[in-house]
């Protein structure tokens, strides 16, 4: 499914304008700067898909991409934890995604990333939080894992999996990712395709 051509399909600003249940769905959360338009342009093979999403105060939305071919849509959901975000933003964040989270039947799984330099901060966990509220399955993905040497890597996933083992909604594995050096992308893509 990643062999073919990925599409830009709609960007969401409130829930009357989501687009009409159909395909399984999987999506993206991440703090901004986590490399999450990164790694959805490594793996729609299309650079510049994703925009970033780093510039604070931008509208909060969440972007859908599809394939003709594939019976997938990848949902790339707004950045959090702006260092200076006004509470009044961080709740549209907060309204805009648990309502599509709970509104959802086709969504399968979150991934959430985690820097791998960063490990799980606060911000995190309050969306976490909400995910097992929401009740959907989720799973951690470290993102630039060239940053850091193998031992480090190895100390995080394994804090991070006792971290998790408390949660309600988290998947039990992590995948290491690196966009730049081409990294665990493949292992990804086929996690991804075992929920299709
Ligand atoms: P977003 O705000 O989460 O969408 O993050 P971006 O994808 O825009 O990435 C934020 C910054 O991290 C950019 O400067 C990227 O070049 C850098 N970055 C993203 N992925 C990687 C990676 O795998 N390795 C390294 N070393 N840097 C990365």
């Amino acid at each position: 499914m990643f062999a073919k051509r990925w599409d830009f399909i709609t960007s969401v600003t409130d829930m009357a304008q989501l687009p009409e249940i159909g395909n399984t769905e999987i999506a993206f959360a991440g703090r901004s700067n986590v490399g999450k338009s990164s790694l959805i342009n490594a793996l729609t093979g299309r650079h510049g898909l994703a925009r970033t999403s780093s510039t604070p105060g931008r509208t909060q939305m969440l972007n859908f991409f599809g394939n003709e071919e594939t019976p997938l849509t990848i949902v790339d959901m707004p950045g959090y934890g702006y260092a200076q975000a006004p509470k009044d933003m961080v709740d549209a964040w907060t309204r805009l995604v648990f309502s599509y989270l709970r509104g959802r039947p086709t969504l399968r799984r979150i991934f959430v990333l985690i820097d791998s330099r960063h490990g799980i901060k606060p911000n995190d966990s309050e969306a976490m939080s909400l995910l097992d509220k929401a009740a959907v399955s989720y799973q951690i993905v470290l993102t630039k894992s060239d940053k850091i040497k193998p031992p480090q890597l190895k100390r995080l996933e394994e804090e991070t999996l006792t971290l998790l083992s408390k949660r309600v909604a988290a998947f039990p594995r992590l995948i290491a990712t690196s966009s730049e050096k081409n990294q665990g992308l493949d292992l990804l893509k086929a996690e991804i395709a075992s929920i299709v």
